[in-house]
């Protein structure tokens, strides 16, 4: 789940961070009561769930209240990196001296928590990674010892930041790691966090990504959820309670077990062809489940044929074979569908649809077949 700026800067307070204060605004009256409310100068600042808004005209310092105005009516629509900016953050602005970064993420293949210092702030760090990588300094934190004040100490001097800076640093990776641990976050990153001219340590942007599956530990979490750009196909899905993911593509994808759903989606690709969703139906292929999936897929206006891939474990073949056919009575569907069955009891299940097989139901002996046909359906 990635949250907002506002958001973002709202968690890290709750773990003691310095932010700056500042009001959500969702049009240009909004924004000017805001500014109003909080005194000016201010920043005007656009929430949109990705990077470089500064770069994209989304970040505008304003002096008085009309320059709020003037920059929350160009910010409002503005289109950064695809997402049109709806919200909007007015904050009280600050005075900057140096602006630097921090981060923490893990590192998998570390096994170990990353922490990324560096004085080299306010631009992206890929570029500062690229350029001159030696201004990053790293910290691998084994998440049983946690982050110890003596290796903070260290990763900090390893920054070269100036003096004034250390003991605000010091005291904000402490909680910035709390509120990466604590708070079950994937990502954590601020960037930049300055330093103003009267030597206080600041935060002045927020990146947080936390971990969709912690949700259950963390009461509040439902409110960043609800934020999510959602896509309708996925909502009607998850409903249903099937795993589901909208691709771009027109061959609808039903498959039993997550493994045999990605081999599917490979298999599309493989033979030229782009598959419409991700589906794992999970175990069973029960007449319930595979309806809920088929009016999932028929509801994509996109999809052109479905690919139903089946392999029986526990499950037994005849099963899948009248489950598919009661759904389809259940169930109108628009596009031509091709079977591909099999495993436990595939020939009893062939044997049950062979008879039912017409140009808007096909069965195809093999996985590749069976893609190779939908592909051609589709095209
Ligand atoms: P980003 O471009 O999406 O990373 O947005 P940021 O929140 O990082 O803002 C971009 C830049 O705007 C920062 O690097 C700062 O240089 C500048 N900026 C942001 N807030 C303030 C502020 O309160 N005062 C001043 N003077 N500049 C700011
Ligand atoms: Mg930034």
């Amino acid at each position: 789940m990635d949250l907002f700026e506002h958001q973002g800067k709202e968690f890290f307070a709750q773990f003691g961070m310095p932010v700056s204060p500042g009001e959500a605004a969702f049009s240009v009256d909004d924004a000017v009561a805001a500014a109003e409310r909080l005194g000016t100068p201010v920043m005007v600042k656009a929430q949109v769930h990705t990077g470089g808004r500064g770069k994209a005209g989304g970040v505008k310092f304003a002096a008085d209240i009309d320059s709020v105005r003037e920059h929350a009516g160009n910010i409002l629509g503005l289109d950064i990196n695809g997402h049109i900016v709806q919200r909007l953050w007015i904050e009280k602005a600050s005075d900057i001296a140096e602006e630097y970064y921090a981060s923490f993420t893990l590192d998998r293949s570390a096994k170990k928590h990353l922490g990324m210092l560096s004085k080299e702030g306010g631009v992206e760090i890929e570029t500062v990674a690229e350029e001159n990588p030696d201004a990053i300094a790293k910290i691998w934190i084994d998440p049983v010892d946690g982050l110890t004040e003596a290796a903070c100490r260290d990763w900090v001097a390893a920054a070269n930041l100036p003096d004034a800076a250390v003991e605000g640093t010091v005291a904000i990776m402490h909680q910035l790691y709390a509120a990466y641990t604590e708070g079950d976050a994937d990502l954590v990153e601020i960037n930049p966090l300055i330093l103003t001219p009267e030597g206080n340590v600041h935060v002045l942007d927020a990146k947080v990504t936390l971990d969709g599956n912690s949700e259950f530990r963390h009461d509040d979490y439902g409110q960043y959820d609800e934020t999510q750009p959602r896509d309708e196909r996925e909502e009607a899905a998850h409903a249903k309670g099937l795993q589901y993911v909208g691709l771009e593509g027109s061959v609808g994808v039903i498959a039993n077990g997550a493994g045999l759903a990605m081999s599917t989606v490979d298999v599309v690709n493989q033979v030229g062809g782009s598959p419409a969703n991700f589906l794992d139906i999970g175990g069973g292929a029960n007449a319930d489940v595979m309806a809920g999936a088929l009016e999932v897929i028929n509801n994509d206006p996109n999809v052109k044929s479905i690919f139903i891939n089946i392999f029986g474990g526990i499950t037994r073949g005849e099963e899948v074979a009248n489950g598919i056919l009661e759904a389809m009575e259940r169930v109108e569907i628009d596009s031509p569908i091709v079977i591909r069955l099999d495993g436990t009891n595939a020939d009893e299940g062939r044997e049950i649809l062979r008879p039912k097989l017409n140009d808007k139901l096909m069965m195809e002996e093999t996985m590749l077949d069976a893609a190779r046909k939908s592909v051609e359906l589709a095209s």
